[in-house]
């Protein structure tokens, strides 16, 4: 009688997610993910980074120490690449940011409050823990597969491709657990197409990413001017990375489709044209572009300041010699200075010659070796 008031549940909570415009839904258990402690404990040092942002991924093993008295895990998949993006946003942004509304609050984050209340009023308890890894539960749900870009993949969803959020709701109801699918599911024929199209080495082998060397974690948390051999292959991406996904033939089919146009993304593409990212003041930051791309705060607007110069000066577009040579002049942070020096150098051309010749200075510092440094290259 049990199982079978369990299963009708799972049914009608099925029925609300996907009412809600989940794109699919599952359940697994609540067991310990038993595996991802020995992994974390390999893998300490290279995701100290995550703790030091107050995430403890350790604690967020056991769904238990979560909720005490926690059963089941329901997990929803949100297909963010539902509705096509603008070009000029796409080109330097990763997708998953595009219409992103952890801060605003008035799009995913309300079905998510509205699912939550649903299961509420059943009166199930839920948390949705940010330090359990969704994706493995996901997959434990038997709703998709890794790929060697150690991205999950959907089984149906956008084609099948990884354009996908997982979101894992632990709960203190038991519901009949999906027939879990943690495999890579990658075709035999691809050879390592993710592997080779990550520009940075961060994939440094199948499911084997080190994410100090991805372009995401190094666009919104690197350190000090971006070392000088990741400039160039850090190419066009202001925030996140898409790469390894673009070059995946698992993503093609979905890449292919034609698809309206995402409104809410194309209203603030304009906010985010190169040129007004590269000259704006806090204020604008604070308005306009820290609440739809937040992991920088005020304080790190010449990281984004820095990042835009290096994509302008990978751009090769002589454009931007204008734009780069005012804020050399302008800025007050010498990361974004000496950024803008080596773009200078970059794009070439006898309009970015002068303008470093202007900027010569003397000494040994920052600046002043960056200018040194990109006018030999023009010699
Ligand atoms: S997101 Fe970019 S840098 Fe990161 S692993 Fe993928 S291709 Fe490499
Ligand atoms: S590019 Fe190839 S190896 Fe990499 S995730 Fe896609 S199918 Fe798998």
């Amino acid at each position: 009688m049990r199982e079978r008031e369990s299963m009708v549940n799972a049914d009608l909570v099925r029925e609300k997610a996907l009412e809600l415009g989940f794109a699919d839904v599952g359940f697994t258990t609540a067991e310990p993910f038993e595996h991802q402690t020995k992994v974390l404990a390999e893998r300490r040092q290279e995701y100290a980074w995550v703790k030091n942002l107050g995430l403890d991924l350790e604690a967020g093993v056991d769904p238990a120490q979560v909720l005490p008295g926690a059963k089941s895990i329901i997990v929803l998949l949100e297909l963010y690449f539902g509705q096509a993006f603008p070009k000029s946003l796409e080109n330097h942004f990763g997708r998953c940011y595009l219409d992103d509304d952890r801060v605003t609050k008035d799009g995913l984050a309300l079905r998510v409050r509205a699912f939550r209340s649903y299961l509420q009023d059943q009166g199930i308890k839920v948390k949705i823990p940010w330090n359990l890894s969704h994706r493995l539960a996901a997959a434990r749900a038997g709703l998709g597969d890794f790929g060697k870009n150690c991205l999950f993949y959907s089984n149906k969803v956008g084609r099948k491709s990884s354009w996908v959020l997982p979101i894992a709701l632990v709960v203190d109801a038991e519901f009949p657990p999906g027939e879990p699918s943690m495999e890579v599911g990658c075709p035999s024929w691809c050879k390592n197409a993710c592997l080779t199209a990550c520009p940075t080495g961060a994939l440094q082998g199948p499911r084997k990413l080190d994410p100090r060397r991805c372009i995401s974690y190094l666009s919104y948390y690197g350190e000090g001017l971006t070392p000088l051999e990741l400039r160039e292959p850090m190419g066009l991406w202001v925030y996140g990375c898409d790469r390894c996904q673009n070059a995946c033939p698992r993503n093609a089919p979905w890449l292919a489709a034609e698809l309206p146009m995402n409104p809410r993304a194309a209203a603030k593409a304009d906010d985010f044209e190169l040129t007004k990212l590269l000259h704006m003041d806090v204020g604008y930051f604070k308005n306009r572009i820290w609440p739809h791309m937040f992991y920088m705060s005020e304080k790190d607007i010449w990281r984004w300041k820095m990042n835009v110069a290096r994509v302008m000066g990978n751009t090769q577009d002589q454009v931007f010699v204008p734009e780069l040579s005012q804020a050399f002049h302008r800025e007050p942070d010498e990361r974004v200075r000496a950024m803008c020096a080596w773009s200078l150098g970059r794009l070439g051309g006898p309009e970015a010659k002068l303008a470093l010749q202007s900027a010569r200075a003397p000494g040994q510092g920052l600046v002043a070796q960056e200018v040194a440094w990109a006018l030999e290259k023009l010699h």
